[in-house]
């Protein structure tokens, strides 16, 4: 489908690292928007997006970034957004879009809305793309591309905010992602399983193996090709950013990590009675997921961008 570009005027991102400055870049590749301002807490972080020219404005506040904006998406940490939404609510033009990519929906949902005026949009979104690395350095204009972002649309139906929603589907389109709409709750379900879970036990084993004074150190990192080398990728992602999700997912993540410890019992049980059969069960069942994930296009290292994962 052509869309018609750009999507939207001004575009304003809050907090502004990896995936920030990937929306900026994004937005600017794809002409998106006409004009990006961009506001982030951190001073050295607004030099280096001042240095390499991912906005036409970076300001000292996130008020002054919002001013006229028809978008504003937030995307600091999780636990960051309600607080940055307050900064600058008063100063949200009537009418504009606010979204934000944070890895957690219900929770950051109420904090914007709580935060934002009537007379906006609230749009919460979460794209499915990143990488471990942190910073707008770290940011690139392909990181969305042909990977989904999830809108949670609140429950309303009138014109303007449908047309609010479908001009934000059609932003993340001009960025190369794929767009799908899910309940609030069910993405933070969800993505317990795909992506918090798996996160939760890599920075289980990799601390487990660093704590254990019989292994050294050394033989870790020499022998760590047999599959921990990849849980290592995995827990070198940011602490804040995971701290934050793991607080504000807490309901679904404990739930799913319930199901979690019934299931590894029974493999240990398994393992104990010599129950090979039910081993090779659940391995060739698990062989198949991954063929399926390769066969959705999700596979992490695609040959293009070996640096994806979603969060
Ligand atoms: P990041 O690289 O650490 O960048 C976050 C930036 O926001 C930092 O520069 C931080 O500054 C700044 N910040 C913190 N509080 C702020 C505030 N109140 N106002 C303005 N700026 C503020 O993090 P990221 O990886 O881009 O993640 C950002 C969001 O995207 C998170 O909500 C995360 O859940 C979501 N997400 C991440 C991934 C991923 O793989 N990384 C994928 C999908 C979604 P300081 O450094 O000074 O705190």
């Amino acid at each position: 489908m052509e869309l018609d570009l750009p999507v939207f005027d001004k575009l304003a991102i809050i907090g502004c690292g990896l995936i920030g400055s990937s929306v900026a870049r994004g937005a600017r590749a794809s002409g998106a928007v006409r004009t990006i301002a961009i506001h982030d807490a951190s001073p050295a972080a607004r030099e280096t997006i001042a240095r390499l020219g991912l906005a036409d404005q970076v300001t000292d506040t996130a008020a002054d970034a919002v001013q006229d904006a028809d978008l504003v998406i937030f995307a600091t940490p999780v636990r960051a957004i309600g607080e940055a939404a307050r900064a600058c609510a008063g100063a949200m033009k009537a009418g504009a879009v606010i979204s934000d990519v944070g890895s957690v929906k219900a929770a950051v949902s109420e904090a914007l809305l709580a935060a934002c005026p009537p007379g906006v949009h609230v749009v919460p979104g979460h794209p499915i793309a990143g990488t471990e690395q942190s910073g707008p350095e770290a940011g690139f204009a392909e990181l969305f591309h042909r990977r989904w972002i999830i809108l949670t649309p609140q429950d309303r139906q009138d014109d303007a905010y449908l047309e609010a929603v479908q001009r934000l589907a059609d932003f993340w389109s001009a960025l190369g992602a794929q767009v799908e709409r899910m309940d609030e709750k069910h993405h933070d379900l969800v993505l317990a399983v795909t992506s918090h879970l798996p996160h939760l036990i890599a920075y289980n084993i990799v601390g487990t193996a660093a704590d254990m004074e019989e292994v050294t150190r050394a033989e870790v990192m020499k022998y760590s090709a047999g599959g921990f080398r990849d849980f290592t990728r995995i827990a070198a992602s940011d602490p804040t950013m995971w701290r934050d999700i793991f607080l504000t997912n807490k309901d679904a993540v404990l739930e799913i990590l319930g199901r979690f410890t019934e299931d590894l019992q029974a493999l240990s049980r398994a393992i104990r009675w010599g129950e090979g059969d039910k081993l090779h069960d659940l391995f060739s069942r698990t062989r198949e997921i991954r063929r399926g994930v390769i066969e959705a296009g999700q596979e992490s290292a695609e040959p293009d961008f070996g640096r994806k994962r979603g969060a």
